[in-house]
């Protein structure tokens, strides 16, 4: 269970107090109050960007499942080496379309919303200056 310090922010994999500064631990999902929003944003990019990589995994899993089956159908076919040939360029091509499918939706839907608001951002500046 992953457990955070109120006090510098560190996280932990269990324990009653922090390691870095003495501080108790909180449970993120107990009490949720006492854990900063900008604690709660890090938290969301870092399980987005690991969702991303574990999506990358199963690509590494697929392309052997996609070079096996069409490999099976080649060596019967009437050009087994030609097949074989299109069976290793189709693993790899399943492979490299998934992880850049990976990366790009890691870029779309989690860092984008971790990264600064470009338009909100303008607009709170400018206010501040008409002020
Ligand atoms: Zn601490």
């Amino acid at each position: 269970m992953v457990k955070i310090c109120s006090a510098c922010n560190s996280t932990w994999a269990g324990g009653q107090f922090c390691e870095d500064c003495g501080a108790e631990l909180h449970d993120p999902y107990g009490d949720a109050g006492k854990i900063p929003k900008g604690m709660w944003r890090y938290i969301r990019l870092q399980y987005g960007a690991r969702r991303g990589m574990l999506v990358r995994v199963m690509a590494f899993l697929l392309a052997p499942v996609v070079f096996g089956l069409l490999a099976r159908e080649a060596v019967i076919s009437s050009s087994p080496i030609l097949g074989l040939v299109g069976a290793v360029v189709a693993g790899v091509a399943t492979w490299a379309l998934v992880y850049w499918l990976a990366g790009k939706a890691v870029r779309i839907w989690v860092l984008r919303k971790g990264q600064l608001n470009k338009r909100r951002a303008a607009r709170a500046l400018l206010k501040r200056a008409l002020r």
